[in-house]
């Protein structure tokens, strides 16, 4: 057997979601059938999952996601509901038993609530249950509406997430590749960057706006929480969602898209 890890995996709405806006049932599916295999495995995993907004959105039959507050609340409402009946039902097929917490940036600021968050993550593991996170979306206006986007689409709080559970990898599913020399999408000689031992304002300045239409963090939100997360010791990997298998190479330490190493011993 390997050795034993946390491993904190974030997924973005754009992995979630056809560019339709409709559920991705295979995404899902591959996510729930690989998280499971290697927590059979002896890993630990959490899992942080955005897409509420977007799959209440298609249930609510809206044309277009919403882009007024109350309603926004309220597709996340009905689609936090509708993520965790599809985590629940395809990790249900390997036996794995999942748990939702719902987070807003102040649980993280007070040190009672940070406490008592952090035992219930380490209660939820000790179970062999895997945590699903998302941000409180229905309560919480600070994340959707501010033009910063303080946890970019999860990204931030997956980071926040990884620190508070001591992890010891954060794995970043995009839809791309990895972290390039420049956007690729906008270049078609962008290069993937393998191996990043410093993020700085150099690193920073590689990293365009706001990202794909579904998704909304864009890579700079992705490099502030790996700027998090490596400041604590942790690892981040950023690599493409399309195929949640390579969470296997990710689990075993095989170089898969971007490797953020972590900058001090863990903990
Ligand atoms: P997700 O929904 O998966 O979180 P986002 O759409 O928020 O994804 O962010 C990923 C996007 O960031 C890419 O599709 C790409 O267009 C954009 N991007 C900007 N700069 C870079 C870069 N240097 N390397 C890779 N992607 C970049």
């Amino acid at each position: 057997m390997q050795e034993k890890n946390r491993i904190v995996v974030k997924v973005g709405t754009s992995t979630l979601t056809h560019e339709n806006g409709n559920s991705k049932l295979r995404a899902y599916e591959d996510l729930a059938f690989v998280l499971s295999d290697i927590q059979n495995n002896g890993n630990e995993v959490i899992l942080v999952s955005s897409g509420a907004i977007a799959v209440g959105s298609q249930k609510l039959h809206l044309a277009e996601k919403p882009k007024e507050l109350r309603m926004k609340q309220a597709a996340a409402a009905v689609g936090q509901c509708e993520n965790m009946f599809l985590y629940d039902k395809f990790f249900g097929y390997y036996n794995k038993t999942v748990a939702q917490i719902l987070l807003n940036a102040d649980d993280i600021v007070d040190e009672e609530k940070k406490e008592n968050l952090a035992n219930t993550f380490g209660a939820l593991l000790e179970q062999g249950i895997i945590p699903v996170v998302n941000e409180n979306d229905s309560v919480s206006y600070k994340e959707i509406e501010s033009e910063e986007k303080l946890f970019g689409d999860n990204d931030m709080l997956s980071a926040v997430v990884a620190v508070l559970c001591r992890a010891d990898k954060l794995v970043i599913l995009s839809d791309i590749d990895g972290f390039y020399d420049k956007d690729p999408r906008l270049y078609k000689n962008a290069e993937l960057i393998r191996r990043i031992e410093r993020i700085d304002e150099s690193t920073y300045a590689l990293a365009g706006g706001a990202g794909s239409r579904r998704g909304t963090g864009g890579m700079r939100t992705k490099l502030q929480a790996a700027d998090l997360a490596t400041a604590q010791g942790i690892d981040v990997v950023i690599t493409n969602g399309k195929n949640p298998r390579i969470l296997y190479d990710v689990a075993a330490g095989n170089p898969v898209g971007t490797l953020f190493v972590g900058r001090k011993a863990r903990y």
